[in-house]
């Protein structure tokens, strides 16, 4: 058996990285495809960041002499050769943030915003990020980006080495080290690709997945199976008679932080009114694992997925939280949004890097996915009146504020003016 959807996946199966060729690439074989079942489909561009590195390099100067292979941080500070003591900033605590004063950090693999926090409150003058398992045989060094939401605390010059790298400057107590960044910053465009089952009625239900990837993966299951799943939305939803509007949006750069989603509702403002439902997919289809669905919405739609699954015996876990991925910019804009998933199960299958891989999908998985995705999708789009209220509770819009480290940064605000 090789359906339709599984051979597309295979099409899909390589780097599409936010920004590039190839993820217009991957844009283009979806709009075939499309055309292919009789489909109109348009793309929106939107702009995002790439960056030029002439020079990156990190340097252990004392108690031992090496230089390690390192990666620049798009958008960061330039510098010709910062020179600084090294401190290891295990975790964002007082004694660390009194340590990492004037020095240079080594932080715990990847820079979240809170620890950027706090080594640029700390007054730390450089970074270091690594990447990777110890225990891997190879691991593929990652370029990193300075997101605006971090620059929106300070910038600093920062690199990413290897984990094997990082070891071995902790436990050979590297003690000075000489960083060089130099890069320059282009736009380029990013895209989203717009398709519309059904013009009805002023309500409309978006379904949303990213078909970009990060750096070093194929991201078959992250998030290749997505992908396939809108376009089995597509294929099943094309010829049926339903209610409301259906559009379905394949989003570019989620993997830069939910850059596509962003820019579409940015774009669509006066449409937030009538989206009454967003529905995203993102990792589905893995050999091992559990289903689940995480409502950004009222409890109603909690209960009712939960029925749903057990009205039509499809094991699924139904939790009200906030997914990281493209339903998040449509909660935070008034949008009830359910997002499903199968998890993989612990050693099953990993994202973010080479091992993302087809070999941990299953094709008959991805179609019950989609199949149970699509009677979701088709009795909503086919309801009367959409049931699920057209508000975010209070509860949801402070863990959207978390998410987004508006807490955060409302806290610097405070501490500024204090
Ligand atoms: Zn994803």
């Amino acid at each position: 058996m090789e359906s339709k959807e599984y051979k597309l996946l295979e099409k899909l199966y390589f780097e599409r990285i936010g920004g590039t060729d190839k993820e217009l690439e991957a844009c283009h074989i979806i709009q075939d495809e499309l055309k292919q079942l009789g489909l109109e489909s348009y793309i929106e561009d939107f702009d995002v960041v790439t960056n030029h590195v002439s020079k990156v390099s990190l340097e252990v100067l004392k108690p031992y002499q090496k230089t390690y292979e390192a990666t620049a941080y798009m958008g960061c500070v330039n510098t010709q050769g910062l020179v600084g003591e090294l401190c290891y900033f295990e975790s964002d605590n007082a004694v660390s943030k009194k340590q990492v004063c004037g020095k240079i950090a080594l932080v715990n693999g990847y820079l979240g915003m809170k620890t950027f926090k706090a080594i640029t409150e700390a007054k730390a003058v450089g970074f270091i990020t690594y990447n990777g398992n110890i225990d891997r045989e190879e691991n593929d060094l990652d370029p990193r980006e300075l997101r605006e939401s971090l620059q929106e605390f300070g910038n600093l010059p920062g690199v990413n080495i290897r984990v094997e790298d990082a070891m071995e400057m902790v436990a050979k107590g590297a003690s000075e080290v000489r960083i060089v960044v130099e890069q320059t910053i282009e736009k380029v465009s990013s895209h989203n690709l717009i398709c519309d089952i059904t013009k009805e009625s002023e309500d409309m239900i978006v379904c949303t997945a990213h078909y970009d990837s990060v750096p070093h993966s194929k991201g078959a299951y992250d998030n290749a199976t997505g992908s396939v799943c809108l376009y089995g939305l597509a294929k099943e939803l094309k010829d049926k008679k339903l209610a409301h509007n259906l559009r379905l949006i394949w989003c570019g750069s989620e993997e830069r932080g939910l850059l596509g989603s962003k820019a579409y509702v940015a774009a669509h403002q006066e449409e937030m009114e009538n989206i009454k439902l967003c529905v995203n997919v993102d990792m589905i289809g893995s050999i091992m694992g559990r289903r689940i669905a995480v409502c950004t919405s009222d409890m109603s739609l909690v209960h009712y997925m939960d029925y749903f699954g057990k009205i039509k015996g499809f094991p699924i876990e139904v939790s009200q939280g906030v997914y990281s991925s493209d339903s998040t910019p449509f909660a935070d804009n008034g949008v009830p949004a359910v997002s499903f998933a199968r998890i993989t199960s612990p050693g099953t299958g990993e994202i973010h890097s080479r091992y993302d891989v087809m070999e941990h999908l299953s094709e008959s998985m991805l179609l019950q996915d989609t199949s149970f995705i699509c009677e979701f999708v088709s009795e909503m789009a086919n309801s009367f009146v959409i049931p699920i209220p057209k508000e975010i509770p209070d509860n949801m819009k402070e863990e959207i504020d978390k998410y987004y480290g508006r807490d955060l940064k409302k806290k610097e605000e405070e501490d500024k003016k204090a």
